[in-house]
This record gives C-alpha cells, sequence and structure tokens, in this order.
C-alpha cells in the first residue's frame, strides 16, 4: 500500500512540475539561411533523392523539425526586403527600411538585438557566417548602422563588441576611409581583447579557455567571403566546422547564443545557380545537425531555430518552357559554382583576345561550347543535356552579346542575362531549364518564408506570423 502512495505521490509531483516548470532555454541556435525559401529547401532533398536514383526527396534535417512556421518578410519600406531590414526585423523585432542596420527605418535610434540581449542575460554570444562578417545578416546583431555599406563603421563595432565569438569571411574594409583612427580593424580587434585567427592550423587549435576568438576563414577568396561549397578545395574549413568550434568554444553553465547565417545561398541564387544553391543548402543542414547533436545531449535546455531573411531568385519547381518532368541528377555534371566558372570563361577569352585578337575569337565560337559541355554537361547527348538548333542559337547569340558593354537599363537584355556574363548566364539558366528548375529574377522576391524549431517551446514556432515576432518568441524562451 505503502509503495502505491509513493507511486502516486511522485505522479503527482511529475505533474506538477511539468505544468509549472518554465520553458526556458540556455542555449540558443539560430540559423538564418540567406535567401532560403520552400523552393531552395525542397530541390535539395530532391536532388539528394535524385542522385540516389529514388524518387521523391530523402528529407533534410531541418524537416525533422516538430514545429513549423511561415513567416511574412516586408519591411517598413517595401514589400520585398534586402538582408538588412530582414535580418534586423529577426536580430530585433522591429521592421526597418532596407539596407538599414538595426537601427529604426529613420535612422535616428539603435535597435537592441537579440544578441546583445543574450550577453545582458550573462549567455556567451558567438557569430558565424559563411560570407564577410561585415556582411548585413552577421551585423544586424553586433551593429547598428544607417546603411549595410557602412563596411568600416560596421567592422569597427564588431572590433568593440563584447560578444565571444566571431567566425566567417574576411573584412571588406579594413582602414577608416575618413582617416580618423591610424589602426586597422584587426588591431582595434587585438586591441580589444580577442584572440585574432585567420589561419586553419591555428583554427584546429584554438580550445575552450583560449578568451574571446575573431576567426576569419583563410580561403576568403569570393568577394570576402569563404568559397562556395562546390569550390571549396579538400581539407578547407567548413561550415560546420566553424559552428562545431563555435559550440565547443562557448559551451558552459552560462549557457550561448549562436546565429549561424548561411549566407551564400542567396549569392547562388542572385546567379541563378541551381546547383550551388542546393550544395550550400545542404551545406547549411549539416550545419543544423551539429546543433541537433549538441541538442540530443541537453534536450531540456536547447532550443534550434531556423528561418530565412527572404528568397532569393524566386526559385522553383518548373519553368515556362518545360513538361512536368524535373530531373536534378541533370545537375551532377557541373564542376564549380557558374560565379568560378565564369572567372575562367572571362579568362580564357581574354588570354585568347590578346592571342588572336577579337574579330577571331568571335567568328569562333567552338571554345565556348567545349568549355561549356566540360563544366557543366551542356551539349552533351548521352547525359541528356543535348541541345537543338534553337538552343544552340541562343548561345550563340549570348556569346556574342558577351562581347558587348549590354546596356542594363533595357529589360530584354536584363530579364535574359541579369548584369552576368551573357553566355555563361545562359548556360546556367539553360541547364537550370533541362534540370525542372526555373527562375523569375536575379534579385529577392516576398514570398513567405519557412520557419522551424526544436527544442524547448518550439510548438510556439508553429503557425503563420511575422519576421519580427521570431525574435519576440526566442527572447520570451532565453534564459533570464
Ligand atoms: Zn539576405
Amino acid at each position: 500500500m505503502l509503495r502505491k502512495w509513493r507511486y502516486f505521490i511522485l505522479i503527482v509531483t511529475l505533474v506538477l512540475f511539468g505544468a509549472c516548470g518554465k520553458q526556458e532555454a540556455r542555449y540558443i541556435f539560430f540559423f538564418i539561411g540567406d535567401g532560403m525559401g520552400h523552393t531552395q529547401i525542397s530541390s535539395a532533398e530532391r536532388y539528394l533523392a535524385a542522385m540516389e536514383n529514388k524518387s521523391g526527396i530523402i528529407p533534410l534535417a531541418m524537416n525533422l523539425a516538430p514545429a513549423t512556421g511561415y513567416a511574412t518578410s516586408f519591411s517598413a519600406s517595401k514589400h520585398i526586403t534586402d538582408s538588412g531590414a530582414a535580418g534586423t526585423a529577426l536580430a530585433t523585432g522591429f521592421k526597418t527600411s532596407n539596407g538599414t542596420v538595426s537601427m529604426d527605418a529613420e535612422h535616428r535610434y539603435p535597435l537592441k538585438t537579440l544578441a546583445e540581449t543574450a550577453k545582458e542575460r550573462g549567455l556567451k554570444v558567438g557569430i558565424v557566417t559563411t560570407v564577410d562578417i561585415d556582411h548585413a545578416t552577421p551585423a544586424v546583431f553586433y551593429a547598428h548602422q544607417p546603411s549595410r555599406s557602412n563596411y568600416y563603421e560596421i567592422a569597427a563595432q564588431l572590433a568593440y563588441s563584447d560578444f565571444d565569438f566571431f567566425a566567417g569571411g574576411d573584412f571588406r574594409k579594413k582602414k577608416d576611409p575618413k582617416g580618423n583612427s591610424e589602426q586597422d580593424i584587426v588591431d582595434q580587434i587585438k586591441q580589444n581583447g580577442f584572440v585574432f585567427v585567420n589561419n586553419a592550423t591555428a583554427f584546429r587549435y584554438l580550445e575552450p579557455g583560449a578568451g574571446r576568438v575573431v576567426f576569419i576563414h583563410p580561403d576568403s577568396n569570393d568577394e570576402y567571403a569563404m568559397p562556395y561549397v562546390i569550390d571549396l578545395d579538400e581539407g578547407s574549413i567548413t561550415q560546420d566546422a566553424m559552428l562545431q568550434k563555435a559550440v565547443a568554444m562557448l559551451e558552459g553553465p552560462e549557457g550561448f547564443f549562436i546565429m549561424f547565417e548561411g549566407g551564400k545561398i542567396d549569392w547562388a541564387c542572385h546567379a541563378n545557380d541551381a546547383k550551388t544553391s542546393i550544395l550550400e543548402t545542404l551545406a547549411f543542414d549539416d550545419a543544423i545537425r551539429v546543433a541537433l547533436e549538441f541538442y540530443n545531449k541537453h534536450r531540456k535546455h536547447t532550443l534550434i531555430v531556423i528561418t530565412a531573411d527572404h528568397e532569393t531568385g524566386g526559385m522553383t519547381m518548373g519553368t515556362s518552357y518545360g513538361d512536368d518532368n524535373i530531373d536534378l541528377s541533370k545537375l551532377k555534371w557541373q564542376t564549380g559554382s557558374f560565379t568560378e566558372l565564369t572567372r575562367e570563361f572571362s579568362d580564357s577569352r581574354a588570354s585568347m583576345i590578346e592571342q588572336y585578337g577579337e574579330d577571331h575569337v568571335k567568328a569562333h565560337p567552338e571554345w565556348a561550347f567545349d568549355f561549356a559541355e566540360k563544366q557543366t554537361g551542356i551539349g552533351d547527348e548521352s547525359k541528356g543535356l543535348g541541345l537543338n538548333e534553337y538552343e544552340r542559337g541562343e548561345l550563340q547569340t549570348a556569346y556574342l552579346k558577351s562581347f558587348e558593354k549590354l546596356n542594363w537599363e533595357n529589360p530584354y537584355e536584363y530579364i535574359l542575362y541579369g548584369g552576368y556574363d551573357p553566355f555563361m548566364m545562359s548556360v546556367s539558366r539553360m541547364l537550370s531549364r533541362k534540370a525542372g528548375i526555373g527562375w523569375t529574377t536575379f534579385s529577392h522576391t516576398a514570398v513567405p518564408l519557412p520557419v522551424r524549431a526544436f527544442g524547448v517551446g518550439a510548438e510556439r514556432f508553429n503557425g503563420y506570423y511575422d519576421n519580427t515576432d521570431i525574435p519576440d518568441k526566442i527572447l520570451q524562451l532565453m534564459v533570464k
């Protein structure tokens, strides 16, 4: 009888504790896939299946989340937001004007960010990104500037922040353009007590207790960002390795807030480069797996929130010239990002012009067709990527256009090539088209965005709401 009573009391205690137990997240991961709409995610799942000759999808880790939401993303000034305004909404809970970094729309006062509140509440703070660390999305968490292009001022605010860990691509401006400071950004960072690391060996040896860290990826050679996954050298530091290091450095009883940005999903989609977008999304998902491993060890105290700032490219499955076939395995022949391939293409063309003269190179496009076939499979019948005469004509026209200085005010040319090299953009879009991926823009769109959540209070992220609600929900759950 006594045993029964004990059992009863235990149950009552558990129920009461459960009902009164506060939901508090001590470890918070905030993942932002820049430009990552539903198609960016879904195409990555279909690509995984296609590469294994399966129909349907192989789900990404983020899509195993128990809570799913949709968020609107309009800014204070536009239906279509940018990373500044969208990031500010996600970091502060307030709408602002496009291009602004965590200030109000009229640039009168700074807006407090989630990361700053986390720091006040005693949590350690880490900011990790795949693009330059002074870019809009990471910046909205630690800086307050009227313009996202104030790269030097943003970097200076990083140097004097009290956060614990930064990792990402290189600074765009290290010297004060106004000449007010003699010291460059790296000196300021060191002076403020950070350990500054910019080589792979030192990064690998970083251990907890090393102090506050700023890590700049040593291969930041794509516009100051780390390379796309598809272009990354073997042995180079990956996105998930950066997150793993952040967790190792920040883990402790005081808890942490880590923002992780997959910044180059957006860049790939600006360039309408389907395979590169897919591989960036898969790498972003690998980083989410790092957080999930941590969550499995600290289930009662961990919250993982995953969302996007806006969609980029108007990426969709199905094209304006297509049937009901989608075959993403056709992307597998692409050897590098279109950004990198375009660099190679332009270099080859320049050296050929030097050798043979422009008229000769213009009259002989065969090398360009060979290049496209070798690097993407386009033109190869046996890969299902053969060209009919119209498609050859389309590439031939684009080839000639790539010798001209185009007027991007002309909507016809802009719609076709978007300011990129006409030949390589045509190859990129043709490859997408043959795989069944459509694009509507070289810029952002206004479609609602995916939200996923795991862990403490995850259920609060179910439903349809605004991007400004996301930091409010996180703040309510953040340990006080
Ligand atoms: Zn963005």
